[in-house]
């Protein structure tokens, strides 16, 4: 799954577009406001007046802030929106003048603190306007018509029907006739030609006020948000990739070949790239919709959770509190009763309503809650211990100032949520009496190709959008490449090809929606690495002697504590420092990836023997 992460306030416009498009998102209450710095030789003593003003306003605001977005997103009118967008520009504005006036210390002498602060309030703009009021209106202006063209995109298709991108979505999701399929890629990329010049010059205000803040341009903004060098990210994200993509090429080879026998291999040839519009994703990001297409044999594990849940009765709220229980066991405190009574579980009758997974922090203190139409299923079962790991990371970190009260680096909250759901194995099922026995390992190699399709697949896609927009900010990719370099990357990392040749005028990165949106895509790569080194060292702090995908650590107070410590820490420090808590590195580690998946990889290597792999 495909997530949004929000830090301060100041992306919440594109956080309320990315809701109701994206998987789940986690928001917290940061808000901004204004403050005034003398244009006389700055001190460490103004830094810290600065500061304090900042944080105090912040948490004034934050709340109101909040609260229009959640009021939005649960009663969704013409008003709830205007209000919305009322205090999203109120904070974006902002969020423009803090950054200008972190960004005067520059060469002043600060304490570290004072210094990750400032630094926090530099980078925490993601598209940072130029010192020109006719230039941050036009960027403005930009960002919302951009938003509007991806929010509004549809495609009436050949025999007059208009279809949303739900319900494309959907059919990419089920349909298997080749046909109906192309038809569906194509009318989604529709949308995004008219995008390709505001998208240029997006890019070329956004570096005109990145280089403002000292930056060389947006891309190393951006990059520069992992305490370390610039440079030195963009390497570390290669070298990660270098551990997994012999895994990603196994499952490929594989996958390719079984889709060759479902649609010819005339339509899948088995020396190219695999066809874009056949893996079950509108993206070809994430390919779990296929599993039935690619399913081992004998793969059942002989157990529907979804069943299981129906015959123990479950309802929304006793999914919540099985999902409560889990974090618990670990020895966290259970949730506010206010959680009880203000989040939203089920889908409203009487009003529409943002039904996307989100878990939220209203107050930074105690005022939890998440948002989800809930299904009575085992995957919404997983997705609810998923939000409840924003939550209890919130809670964990609401002692820190205000600034500090974020995710260790944008990678960790949805690894957070991810790595809990890890947990959530037939062994853990079985603790809490939902099934009755666990299947023998002979079945796991079904678990682990729909969690390979999910996981592993996704891997190169997060990788790749980043990639393409750094080159565009740098200038190595110019507009009338946009769309050619694109390929390039997805063919280079995914080994997915465009199913039929562009045309001059597609821009098909703007049909993703964070291109757009303007939302950083790193964190979703690093969340992926992540969650499985998360689990692993949690495994082991647990005492676990199972292979690790069959891990659970339901009920481990040592686990527990471990990962309290890590989450208890928000931003404070650089996120090497959170990471070493729980993992013993300060280095991301992705054989953690191959560790999980290890069945599977040895089975794959089986299969594709004999086969031609490679792209
Ligand atoms: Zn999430």
């Amino acid at each position: 799954m495909n997530n949004i992460t929000n830090t301060f306030k100041f992306t919440s416009i594109a956080l309320v577009i990315a809701a109701s498009l994206s998987g789940c998102s986690q928001v917290q209450s940061n808000s901004t406001t204004t403050s005034q710095t003398e244009e006389k030789a700055l001190t460490s003593q103004d830094a810290q007046v600065f500061l304090d003003d900042v944080a105090k306003e912040m948490t004034a605001l934050g709340v109101s802030g909040a609260r229009a977005a959640w009021i939005y997103s649960n009663f969704i009118t013409e008003d709830t929106a205007s209000l919305a967008a009322e205090a999203d520009q109120k904070s974006t504005e902002a969020g423009v003048r803090f950054a200008m006036q972190a960004a005067k210390f520059d060469n002043v002498d600060v304490n570290p603190t004072q210094r990750r602060q400032l630094n926090i309030l530099k980078q925490s703009l993601v598209l940072p306007a130029p010192q020109d009021s006719k230039k941050s209106a036009e960027l403005a202006q930009i960002g919302a018509e951009l938003g509007s063209i991806y929010g509004k995109g549809s495609y009436t298709t050949k025999t007059g029907e208009k279809l949303s991108l739900g319900d494309m979505t959907s059919i990419m999701s089920t349909s298997r006739d080749y046909d109906e399929l192309l038809e569906m890629w194509q009318g989604w990329r529709e949308i995004s030609p008219s995008m390709k010049p505001l998208y240029a010059r997006q890019a070329e205000l956004a570096n005109e006020g990145a280089k403002g803040l000292g930056y060389k341009d947006l891309g190393a903004m951006w990059r520069s948000n992992y305490d370390m060098p610039a440079d030195d990210f963009a390497n570390e994200l290669d070298r990660l990739w270098g551990q997994v993509k012999p895994l990603y090429d196994d499952l490929h080879c594989y996958v390719r070949s079984e889709l060759g026998k479902e649609y010819g291999e005339d339509k899948v040839p088995q020396d190219q790239p695999i066809p874009a519009h056949l893996l079950g994703n509108m993206w070809a990001q994430s390919w779990g919709n296929i599993y039935d297409v690619v399913a081992p044999d004998n793969a059942d594990p002989g157990y529907d959770v979804t069943k299981q849940l129906a015959v123990h009765d479950y309802d929304e709220i006793q999914m919540v509190k099985g999902a409560e229980k889990f974090f618990t066991s670990l020895g966290f405190d259970a949730l506010p009763e206010t959680f009880w009574t203000r989040s939203l579980f089920t889908k409203p009758e009487d009003r529409d309503v943002i039904c996307h997974a989100s878990a939220w922090d209203l107050d930074a203190k105690d005022d939890l809650r998440i948002k989800m139409c809930i299904q009575k299923t085992g995957e919404e079962f997983s997705v609810i211990h998923h939000e409840l790991g924003h939550n209890f990371y919130q809670r964990a970190y609401k002692d820190q100032p205000v600034y500090f009260q974020n995710s260790a680096n944008d990678g960790f909250h949805e690894a957070i949520g991810d790595t809990i759901a890890l947990s959530v194995t037939p062994k853990y099922l079985k603790e809490i009496g939902l099934i009755d026995t666990i299947p023998d390992e002979s079945k796991d190699i079904g678990l682990l190709m729909k969690m390979a399709l999910d996981k592993v697949a996704f891997i190169p896609f997060g990788l790749m959008v980043d990639q393409w927009r750094w080159k565009v900010y740098s200038g190595e990719i110019t507009p009338e490449n946009y769309n050619t370099a694109w390929w390039e990357l997805r063919e280079k990392y995914q080994g997915v090809a465009a199913p039929v040749e562009r045309e001059q005028s597609a821009f098909d990165p703007g049909a993703k929606y964070h291109v757009p949106g303007g939302v950083p895509y790193s964190r979703y790569f690093l969340a992926h690495i992540q969650q499985f080194e998360f689990h692993r060292a949690l495994c082991e702090i647990a005492g676990n002697t199972d292979p690790i995908h069959r891990c659970s650590i339901y009920n481990n107070k040592d686990a527990g504590k471990a990962l309290n410590t890590m989450l208890e820490m928000g931003s404070s420090q650089p996120w090497q420092q959170a990471y070493k808590v729980l993992t013993g590195n300060e280095q991301m580690d992705a054989t953690a990836i191959l560790d999980y998946f290890a069945p599977l990889q040895t089975w794959l290597k089986d299969k594709n023997q004999g086969k031609q792999c490679g792209f």
